[in-house]
């Protein structure tokens, strides 16, 4: 059987309401995995969830996917009683009864105690269903549990539900758990996804696990030890549950566990099994006691949809007040893993680290020469004799130095017994067996103290730096051989816009080369990223969107170029619009159009100006500190210096200008256009003249702000 590349896990609600506009728990919470990622999905009421699912079975046939779908909630009940209700032994007969009688409208609200008592009053014996808002008159579904019967002919509890004893039987439908009410529920609508998707959809275990489409019920509290450590103060336990187990499945799809999953007795085709618990106990939940190897998981924060919102009423933004939001709003969105030393370069820490030992270790020479207690010097003294025998670096001298006496030592060696003070053999001359000194040291001069450099246990460098050769060196030396960093970033990159064309391509002048990608993605790299191309498309919405659903997967965070003002064919902002997390960022500041920024399928975009000189300029200024965050890292304003200006310019209040700038005999120099389609003032300039919002007349020789390239990390 093959694995399954997208896995969707679904706790399931009963509500007879829209849950809260607001993310909350007891509502629905699904949760999509696939390989390169986990995405989480709050829905206020089932009918929107199931249109949603529905779209995504849709898209993932249509790109011949194969799916996995959990749901946690009973797919069947106790032997018998599916027969009784139908005159038929499949189970699936008994969701057919069940879709037909089922009323779950748009709003929550349903008839599923009407149901129940329906379905008590062909079973007067035991009237298995129980629970029920008193006020309703139902006299054959009673609020409590006290006329409930259960006996041989219809048990209290499935076959599964004595194998997992936590687990609630279906009968219960009100309060706490009412697992028997989103059963109810539950069936009538994946009975709807069976139509659907009739031919290309199996409902396991009734039906073999080999459709495209693959239904089966899911117990998520397998995993409830894992979902406690991993769910923090602010955290949702239903999403935190649902993204967990979505990922252990896809892992387990992945690593070809699929026979353990699917495993289950025979009284499963009658009954119905939780995916993942086999006849012989849950395979699902064991992964941490030699289950099968499957990477260790974290719930990864995600943005608010409103993260990029601007303060309201502000026409144009100033940069430093856009820049001040972002930071405040981004936290990092990738995963953790642990480095050799050797592949940790350019990695951002994922923990703040100490040392494991002192630097050095222990106290030692500092230069070659030749050692003794400077105490043991009779005053006025100017030799000693040596005692035998030495001391280097790795060969300590295992004996102690007598008072008065000498010892030959090589840099780096530890200090041995009876040796406080190192002459430099330079100014020392050996002659005899004794060593004659042309000038007297200090005590202690030529020595290093232990952990003079770094105490054991003092903190070396903290989250979020990025490491660079020389704290290789560092993390080396205090006992690091591997350390914890975050995954890179992966930033995709798209153009649009119908005149673009590969560079070459074509004489007509009407098309524009596209310039800004292979920029965009450079600049990603130089940044630590994984750069991921995502092409160019036209400006076509439908192309885009769907261009954008694989970015959403494919990437960290999207970058596009072009199409994000306001205009007709600014598609770019108009389908970040219909999310409803787009924010046109009129930002103060030349070059640079209005950047679009939204959130597509909870992946940050970041909608950058077409005109290439406002792509590299937005993208530095707004993108780079962006970028670092998203990735772990801390927000990393350039560091600029004053130099006198090397130009004549005048400017008007408002914005901020950025000039493409070198640095000529220490005088900041300008490109000679100011023109925003001079593609060519870029590459001669090595970094940009930042000049401030007020007015100002720039005269040769006044300072102002020079940022090299190198300050921005190209
Ligand atoms: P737009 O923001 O889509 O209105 O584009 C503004 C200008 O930038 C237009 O002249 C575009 O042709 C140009 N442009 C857009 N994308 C690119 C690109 N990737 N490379 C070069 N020029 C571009
Ligand atoms: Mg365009």
């Amino acid at each position: 059987m093959s694995g399954f590349d997208l896995v969707f896990v679904v706790d399931w609600s009963a509500s007879a309401v829209p849950s809260p506009e607001r993310p909350s728990a007891d509502a629905i919470w699904l949760a999509r995995a696939e390989r390169d990622g986990c995405t989480t999905f709050y829905f206020r009421t089932r009918a929107a969830c199931m249109a949603w699912l529905e779209d995504a079975f849709t898209e993932a046939r249509r790109r011949d996917q194969r799916v996995l779908a959990g749901f946690d909630f009973p797919f069947g009940y106790p032997r018998g009683f599916a027969e009784r209700v139908t005159g038929s032994r499949d189970p699936l007969a008994l969701w057919d009864w069940l879709a037909r009688a089922i009323e779950d409208r748009e709003d929550n609200s349903n008839n599923r105690f009407e149901v129940a008592a329906a379905l008590n009053a062909m079973f007067p014996d035991h009237l298995p269903f129980w629970g029920r808002p008193a006020h309703l008159d139902l006299p054959d579904l009673s609020p409590r549990k006290d006329r409930a019967h259960y006996d041989e002919r219809l048990a209290e509890r499935r076959a599964i539900e004595t194998v997992i004893p936590r687990a609630q039987p279906c009968w219960k439908l009100y309060t706490t758990g009412s697992v028997g009410s989103q059963a109810l529920l539950g069936i009538a609508r994946l009975n709807g996804l069976r139509a659907r998707f009739a031919g290309d959809l199996s409902v396991w275990p009734f039906e073999k696990p080999h459709a495209p489409i693959v239904l089966a019920e899911i117990y998520p509290s397998l995993l409830s030890a894992e979902v406690r450590a991993a769910t923090g103060e602010n955290d949702i336990k239903d999403e935190v549950q649902v993204r967990l187990l979505a990922r252990r499945l896809k892992a387990l799809s992945d690593t070809s566990g699929l026979a353990d999953l699917f495993d289950a007795p025979d009284i499963a085709s009658e009954e119905a099994w939780m995916l993942g618990v086999g006849r012989s106990g849950p395979a699902l939940g064991k992964a941490d006691s030699g289950g099968p190897a499957v990477e260790a998981v974290s719930p990864l924060p995600r943005l608010a949809n409103d993260c990029f919102a601007l303060p309201p009423g502000i026409r144009w933004t100033p940069v430093n007040e856009a820049l001040a939001l972002l930071r405040e709003r981004l936290v990092p969105v990738v995963g953790t893993e642990t480095l050799p030393l050797e592949r940790a370069d350019g990695r951002i820490l994922a923990a703040d680290l100490a040392a494991r030992r002192a630097n050095p270790p222990g106290a030692n020479a500092a230069v070659d020469g030749y050692g003794f207690t400077h105490a043991s010097l009779a005053p006025g003294a100017q030799d000693l004799p040596l005692a035998a025998g030495r001391a280097a670096a790795g060969g300590p001298f295992a004996g102690t130095v007598p008072p008065g006496h000498a010892l030959r030592i090589l840099t780096g060696a530890l200090l041995p017994e009876g040796v406080d003070t190192v002459v430099l053999q330079e100014d020392c001359e050996v002659s005899g067996g004794r060593v004659r000194f042309a000038a007297l040291p200090k005590p202690g001069a030529n020595t290093r103290r232990a952990g003079e450099d770094v105490a054991a246990g003092a903190a070396v460098l903290g989250v979020g730096h990025r490491l660079r050769p020389p704290d290789l060196a560092l993390l080396a030396a205090v006992g690091h051989a591997a350390v914890p960093v975050f995954r890179p970033l992966r930033v995709g990159v798209l153009s649009t816009g119908d005149e673009l064309a590969p560079p070459g391509s074509t004489q007509d002048a009407a098309r524009t080369y596209d310039a800004n990608r292979p920029m965009l993605l450079a600049l990603a790299a130089r940044w630590g990223c994984t750069a991921v191309d995502l092409g160019h498309v036209g400006d076509d919405r439908a192309a885009l969107r769907d261009r954008l659903d694989h970015a959403a997967r494919a990437a960290d965070v999207v970058l596009t170029s072009g199409g994000a003002s306001a205009g007709d064919e600014d598609h770019v902002s108009a389908l970040l619009k219909e999310t409803g997390s787009l924010t046109s960022w009129r930002i103060a500041l030349k070059p640079g159009r209005p950047l679009a920024l939204g959130l597509w399928e909870g992946c940050p975009v970041f909608g950058l100006p077409g005109n290439p000189v406002a792509a590299l300029v937005c993208a530095l200024v707004f993108a780079r500190p962006a970028l670092s965050v998203l990735g772990g890292g801390a927000w990393n304003a350039p560091a600029g210096f004053e130099v006198p200006a090397d130009f004549e310019k005048r400017k008007k209040a408002g914005r901020r200008e950025y000039l493409r700038a070198r640095l000529v005999v220490g005088r900041a120099a300008v490109f000679a256009s100011e023109g925003s389609g001079r593609i060519s003032g870029l590459s001669w300039a090595e970094g940009l003249v930042e000049l401030p919002e007020e007015a100002m007349t720039v005269r040769p020789g006044d300072p102002v702000r020079f940022l090299p390239y190198a300050a921005f990390g190209i």
